[in-house]
């Protein structure tokens, strides 16, 4: 294909891309091209974007109706890995989701199952939780219920789990997902064991952390002795009115030279199982009042100590109302977030987040831009993102985050001649998500087309069916 196309231009007779974007208000953040252009797709590529008239065996038609043409979103917080979420993120915009908080213990399998294609482009991580689940022989399916969450490992099983870690880095895994309030009990010696593989192998280690900034200084430490990269995930949830404080650690430590991200999703709600040790450890012996933060989303239902116990023994994701539009603001217009879902799926329902996270930034946070109080009290100060610096966060950045240890990601993100062809294209005028907490699968409007590796995913904003062009994204394997 690549040669056809250089013969018919050696030749002077245009070239027939398959498919081409006409038109389109093209927004680039590496090039920071901000322009009407025209682009061309070849072989799962951009062959060329340019203001002249091109031709394609496929055309989309951008003219007219002011259509941004942005570089397909990157999701580094995925939890759903399905058929079904696969096409919920592709309606949201997302060309990209990788599950790097959980991740897997059989990073060899996970991809296995995959290899026939998926919708979009998928990866994971190799997931402290999930091997020590193995490890300490945990009966939970999802989240460690037993000995994974509550017994400490010995110095065998510590050096069992670092060496399965290993394995999984190995095997591909886009990097170290980690949990620490999901196992309470691993010592510190345990998450450095954790922090060195990330060092000596280079690889960023995804960790929720635990609350606040007592929490985030615990991260950092263990970053600092091992010299680790260190990606923090869903700030927001993590840092709840700490939030500001914590992004200014951030922001010091990276001011030292030091390798630490962050990520925020645009929701003042969270979800996670009902039966795991976060939930359980704070909620188990908590007044009526505090319940009251827990809704139990099949029913919208706020919880008390009896709905509590009940829900507990049934097991399911449950809603955490604990924060603030206010601080979910201030931490979705940092300039060191990048915006990641955490998106949460299971058995047919889930947080609204899986389905709108990415329009939901860009229609609330860009177009309308939210009006809060401003920290201080003093209030009415608006907080807007720039549409650029939006695209910048679901695209450049997640996949810079990447690239060292995958560096494939360095053909994801940008719009330029030979990098992937996946590529987003909405109106910013209507673009929205619709989900709520009770009605979570309602997809986005204003996502008009979705491609990935120069197929279409979403056309004219309803998912293409039968398609399956997303390829795995993972490490390069060592030798
Ligand atoms: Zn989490």
């Amino acid at each position: 294909m690549i040669i056809g196309l250089l013969l018919a231009l050696q030749l002077g007779t245009p070239p027939i891309y398959d498919r081409v974007i006409l038109g389109g208000h093209v927004m680039d953040p590496a090039s920071t091209l901000d322009a009407v252009r025209n682009i061309g797709l070849s072989g799962g590529r951009i062959a060329v974007i340019t203001t002249h008239a091109i031709r394609g065996r496929d055309t989309i038609d951008a003219r007219g109706g002011g259509l941004v043409v942005a570089p397909g979103f990157i999701d580094l917080h995925a939890h759903g890995q399905t058929a079904e979420t696969y096409r919920f993120y592709a309606l949201d915009g997302v060309t990209t989701a990788l599950e790097l908080e959980l991740g897997t213990s059989d990073v060899a399998a996970w991809y296995r199952e995959r290899s026939a294609g998926e919708r979009i482009n998928y990866g994971v991580s190799i997931g402290h939780i999930k091997v020590r689940m193995a490890v300490m022989h945990d009966s939970g399916t999802r989240m460690p219920v037993g000995d994974g969450a509550y017994r400490a490992a010995s110095p065998a099983q510590i050096g069992e789990i670092a060496n399965r870690i290993e394995i999984g880095l190995r095997e591909g895994a886009v990097s170290i997902g980690a949990g620490f309030p999901y196992t309470p009990a691993a010592t510190r010696d345990e998450l450095l064991a954790l922090f060195r593989v990330a060092a000596k192998t280079k690889t960023p280690i995804h960790v929720h952390i635990r609350p606040g900034v007592a929490g985030l200084k615990e991260a950092l430490a263990l970053a600092d002795e091992t010299h680790a990269p260190l990606h923090v995930v869903h700030i927001n949830s993590a840092g709840l009115a700490e939030t500001p404080a914590m992004l200014e650690l951030i922001s010091d430590a990276r001011a030292h030279g030091r390798d630490v991200t962050t990520e925020a999703y645009p929701y003042d709600a969270g979800m996670t199982e009902m039966q795991s040790a976060t939930i359980q450890d704070v909620y188990k012996n908590a007044p009526d009042e505090r319940l009251a933060e827990l809704e139990w989303p099949v029913t919208g239902e706020r919880l008390n100590r009896e709905s509590f116990e009940r829900y507990s023994r049934i097991g399911g994701p449950v809603v955490v109302h604990t924060n603030t539009e206010q601080m979910v603001a201030v931490a979705l217009t940092s300039p060191l977030t990048i915006i990641a879902s955490d998106a949460y799926w299971q058995n047919g329902t889930g947080h609204p987040r899986t389905t709108g996270t990415f329009a939901r930034v860009l229609g609330r946070y860009v177009r309308e831009g939210l009006r809060s109080p401003s920290p201080n009290g003093r209030g009415g100060q608006g907080v807007r993102l720039s549409l650029m610096d939006a695209i910048r966060k679901m695209t450049l950045m997640p996949a810079q985050r990447l690239e060292a240890r995958v560096p494939a990601m360095r053909q994801k993100g940008r719009l330029r001649v030979g990098a992937d062809a996946d590529i987003t294209i909405f109106d910013p005028a209507s673009v929205l998500d619709r989900s709520t907490y009770r009605e979570r699968s309602r997809p986005p409007v204003g996502i008009q087309h979705v491609i990935v590796n120069g197929v279409s995913v979403v056309a004219n904003g309803q998912a293409v069916e039968g398609v399956a062009p997303g390829k795995a994204v993972r490490a390069v394997q060592a030798p």
